[in-house]
């Protein structure tokens, strides 16, 4: 496997390269997906274009077990500051998380898979809109997923660059390793008036700080402390001049989670946190938007997904995962289906990290024919289990 996909590796690079020099942000990967969805076509797969907005699926194969392999295609809204010859071309757009890397493997490992005989269907799922959400608040795999891109997969599995870890390597455990979102708003309403007549008014100020110190007490006070979860705060907006009492503050935040048990249990206690504020005269609004699932690996994927790494890469090149509370949309398409997601070790030797969503972001590509090759053997295993 990994013979032939050094046998392409040239072929990822080019493709990789072009897309880093064409980043297209959010939905708008018109460009890429368009060529995404071209050399599918010319690998003999059938094609689904505009999925999800400007999502690509495709498959090969008959009968059987569905395996589906996602990739994101979608850059963000940086300025470059590389200086090698494929450096992006779009200004203030840069492929500073891989996707560019994620995009060319996933069509690496369709040409492998086209090739060989296959005990059922392989499906790809190119995905829009990875890093962000429409004004809807919706995301790429949210919207395919709508669409039905997951409909009948058995399995659905997925890789991203990981620029700390050294090329032939790859990180994967079972069970929680990606954060859920949820974000929140609120307000607080109390009585404006004139800063040296507190008692004239009621000041939304000491209410929000009553309301910081509960909301930090929901963790460590309200939660099973082995059930990881986070709850920050991420603006404050509120009064005019230093002699003024307002009449309101808001407020902005994130929750984190891993299961949604847990994000059902940190919306009551925040709301109840809120009720302090009638307490003290005051009254309050807080509204939920539910941004994406957590994701669970499923052990019979991940275990698959080492034992591959072991086989292709050698005994010591599969790590643990660092787990965090970061999101990802890719369990979108593990609502029905178990899956995995692995990480890639990327990293240039000799060159200072610079991490994912950094300007000077860049990977070893060597790490193309890896990745690819990881993908396709696993979906072979897969549909042979
Ligand atoms: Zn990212
Ligand atoms: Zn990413």
């Amino acid at each position: 496997m990994l013979k032939q996909s050094h046998a392409i590796s040239e072929e990822m690079i080019e493709w990789r390269r072009d897309f880093h020099q064409h980043p297209e942000i959010g939905f708008e990967v018109h460009r890429t997906a368009g060529i995404v969805a071209d050399e599918l076509e010319k690998m003999g797969y059938r094609v689904r274009r505009g999925v999800g907005k400007t999502g690509v699926v495709a498959e090969i194969g008959e009968g059987g077990k569905v395996v589906a392999i996602r990739a994101d295609m979608d850059a963000l809204p940086i300025f470059e500051l590389n200086e090698t010859e494929y450096v992006s071309q779009n200004e203030g757009r840069m492929h500073a998380c891989g996707h560019d890397a994620h995009t060319a493997m996933a069509l690496g490992a369709a040409k492998i898979l086209a090739g060989e005989k296959i005990n059922g269907r392989a499906r790809f799922l190119f995905q829009p809109c990875e890093e962000t959400a429409d004004e809807e608040g919706l995301s790429g795999a949210q919207r395919m997923y709508a669409e039905g891109a997951a409909d009948g997969a058995d399995y659905v599995i997925a890789q991203h660059v990981d620029p700390t870890r050294p090329v032939g390597t790859i990180s994967i455990n079972e069970g929680p390793s990606g954060g859920g979102v949820t974000s929140w708003q609120a307000t607080i309403y109390g009585k404006g008036g004139h800063g040296a007549y507190p008692h004239a008014s009621n000041d939304p100020f000491v209410m929000l700080a009553h309301v910081i110190m509960g909301i930090n007490a929901i963790v460590s006070r309200r939660l099973d402390p082995f059930e990881p979860a986070v709850i920050s705060v991420g603006a404050i907006n509120g009064g005019f001049t230093e002699n003024v009492i307002p009449d309101k503050v808001e407020m902005k935040g994130t929750i984190r989670f891993t299961s949604l048990e847990v994000e059902k249990r940190i919306r009551a206690e925040l709301t109840r946190v809120f009720e302090i504020v009638k307490t003290l005269g005051g009254d309050y609004r807080v509204n939920f938007l539910f941004g994406g699932m957590p994701i669970m690996n499923d052990k019979f994927v991940s275990d698959t997904i080492a034992r591959v790494g072991q086989d292709l890469l050698g005994e010591g090149s599969v790590g643990p995962l660092a787990k965090t509370l970061g999101a990802e949309d890719f369990p979108e398409f593990l609502r029905d289906a178990p899956g995995a997601m692995y990480m890639l070790g990327v990293q240039i030797e000799g060159r200072p990290l610079y991490e994912l969503h950094h300007p000077k972001f860049d990977l070893d590509e060597r790490a193309l024919s890896v990745g690819a090759a990881v993908l396709a053997e696993t979906a072979l295993r897969l549909l042979r289990a």
